[in-house]
């Protein structure tokens, strides 16, 4: 579990509001005090908001990497994407509800303690908060839970999972706008003082940012998903162990390079950044063996492709159909293909 660096920044800042506006019958050392409290009743709303995702994500067998909290939220990070969109959709709502139950909880407190006291105030405004995050973050556009969750339908319905990413990444664009568009009309109509407008077009302008990067990187693995690392995968020249460098080139025209063990199978591939080897090196001193690591299935695509080559973002890899070897991946290759660029091997020349 991580505390952002910012989070102190806007804890102290939260903290000196709260303790500015409170009631004046306090002394100013508990206003602030209260603050403080107040702060930190915030961080854990937010800690039981992501643990209610994580505890889902282990539930289902989905690993969870870290839990990263903010003043005004946090996330959790996962080993990787819900399998189905069935858990995708129960993991998004665990955190709201999460929050949902604790806010109604609180408010069942408060009002059981007795009236017009400070720390019956504070529960007040803890649960409020609660409820405030529920109900926020059941909005149904990304990067909001709620848009997690629209998104899991419309993978259930349509089985394209980067199409709902996709559509709830632009229903999450319609929200931000609106954060903004009610921010402005509030602050016209005296609902809200400056401070507290400019507080909800940040939220919204934070909203467009994750709006944004959910349907960038929708598209991104969709333009992958076309493609299987088979497909992608460049054919080896192999030539035996103790080839010098510049004659397996020659012999390759320009092919990815490979040794051959004497029965013509491919045991080794030679890496792009061997290029600068002298030219009488043999091949096989600048080969890599063809490890499990440094393997890859030629049926993977999309989302799992990703995932196969995060070990080594810059590397090569051998791409495997059975035991066969298909050809090389280099991880390059495919970030060209990310970006919307062909994979070109005559232009790279
Ligand atoms: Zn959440």
């Amino acid at each position: 579990v991580y505390l952002s660096p910012a989070w102190f920044v806007l804890a102290a800042l939260l903290t000196l509001a709260y303790g500015r506006q409170a009631a004046d019958s306090e002394p100013v050392g508990v206003r602030y005090a209260l603050g403080a409290a107040f702060v930190l009743c915030l961080l854990a709303s937010v800690f039981l908001h992501e643990l209610g995702h994580a505890l889902l994500c282990r539930r289902y067998g989905v690993g969870v990497k870290a839990i990263t909290l903010e003043v005004l939220g946090g996330y959790t990070e996962m080993e990787r994407d819900p399998p189905r969109p069935g858990v995708e959709l129960a993991v998004s709502m665990a955190g709201p509800l999460t929050s949902f139950v604790l806010g109604g909880l609180l408010a069942g407190v408060a009002v059981l303690l007795p009236e017009h006291t400070t720390g019956g105030r504070l529960v007040a405004q803890v649960a409020i908060s609660n409820l405030v995050v529920a109900v926020f973050n059941a909005l149904p556009g990304l990067p909001l839970d709620g848009g997690r969750a629209v998104a899991a339908l419309i993978w259930a319905v349509t089985r394209d999972p980067q199409r709902g990413n996709r559509i709830a990444g632009w229903t999450g664009r319609l929200l931000a706008v609106g954060c903004a568009g009610g921010a402005l009309a509030a602050y016209l109509s005296g609902l809200l003082s400056l401070p507290g407008a400019a507080l909800v077009v940040f939220v919204g302008l934070t909203l467009e940012y994750g709006a944004g990067q959910a349907i960038w990187h929708g598209r991104r693995v969709a333009r992958l998903s076309r493609l299987s690392a088979g497909e992608l995968a460049e054919p080896i020249f192999a030539v035996p162990p103790e080839t010098p460098l510049a004659e397996a080139r020659r012999r390759s025209a320009d092919a990815a390079l490979g040794v051959a063990d004497a029965s013509g199978r491919v045991v080794a591939v030679i890496p792009a950044s061997a290029a600068g080897a002298p030219d009488d090196t043999a091949v096989d001193a600048l080969a890599l063996s063809v490890t499990p690591e440094r393997t890859i299935s030629a049926g993977l695509r999309g989302a799992d492709l990703l995932r196969a080559v995060q070990a080594d973002p810059l590397g090569e890899y051998v791409v495997m159909s059975g035991q066969d070897v298909v050809g090389v991946l280099r991880a390059a290759d495919l970030a060209r293909v990310l970006r919307g660029g062909r994979r070109d091997r005559e232009s790279s020349h």
